[in-house]
């Protein structure tokens, strides 16, 4: 539940804001209609996954607001109305921003990441394999920020789940070093941005070569002297 002063950042300037710290997302674009939906997939290239850009909405797949697979300008249209128009049925009288249209990424080892801001330790970043580690086994682990090279390399590998990004019977290692260079990079941007109260990037998809953050969410709280354009207040 946010506070009158917390806002939740939509996701398309979450991620830019992320980029500038070299966080990865897929290629995207944030439209307004079915037929800006469809020429934004033409040019992002098929398959593309859709998902609803609201301030009402926090969780998008619970309400309908994500759709994957989409293989065609056609079926990127249609997808465009189905969304709004269940999001809307599901969340009555939420303002929509749009959709944001992404590249649909390939499958990966699913990792989660978080960040909270502890009343008593302060900002304190989570690491976890995702799917049923994190969400059943509670699989997860903590740190402080700022992140040294030496927590970040910890985190990862104290997991239970490790021998999965490890190479699990005859599967690839994944690529560490770039798992590691991610959590440093959302250390930095907590660290240095300083109005971040949650954070939680989930689901993120590592490969043989490079991570892919799928999601962001990002609930902020007022910072001095920083300004945001774009942001929404919600009160609750
Ligand atoms: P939610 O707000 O429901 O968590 P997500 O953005 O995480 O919404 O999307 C729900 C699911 O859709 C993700 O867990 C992931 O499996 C899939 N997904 C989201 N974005 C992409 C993408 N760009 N490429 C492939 N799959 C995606
Ligand atoms: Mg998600």
């Amino acid at each position: 539940m946010l506070t009158e002063t917390e806002r939740f950042v939509l996701e398309p300037e979450a991620i830019e804001r992320l980029a500038r710290y070299g966080v990865p997302y897929p290629r995207h674009a944030l439209v307004r209609s079915a037929q800006e939906a469809a020429a934004a997939a033409e040019s992002i290239g098929f398959p593309v996954v859709m998902k609803i850009v609201s301030p009402a909405v926090v969780h998008k797949s619970d309400v309908g607001g994500v759709l994957v697979g989409l293989r065609d300008a056609g079926a990127v249209g249609a997808g465009y109305e189905r969304i709004v128009d269940t999001v809307r049925k599901v969340v009555p009288g939420a303002s929509i921003e749009g959709v944001l249209v992404c590249e649909q990424a390939a499958e990966g080892v699913e990792v989660i990441i978080g960040v909270t801001d502890d009343s008593v330790f302060g900002a304190t970043i989570m690491f976890g394999l995702g799917g049923v580690f994190a969400e059943v086994l509670n699989d997860v682990s903590f740190r402080v920020l700022p992140l040294k090279h030496v927590d970040a390399e910890e985190i990862i590998s104290e997991s239970k789940g490790f021998a999965v990004l490890s190479g699990l019977r005859g599967k690839p290692r994944v690529d560490l070093d770039a798992l590691v260079h991610l959590l440093l990079s959302v250390s930095d941007f907590v660290v240095e941005e300083g109005d971040v109260k949650e954070l939680d990037l989930n689901p993120v998809r590592v490969y043989e070569q490079g991570v892919l953050v799928l999601d962001v969410r990002l609930i902020a709280r007022p910072a001095p002297g920083l300004s945001r354009m774009g942001s929404c207040s919600v009160k609750t």
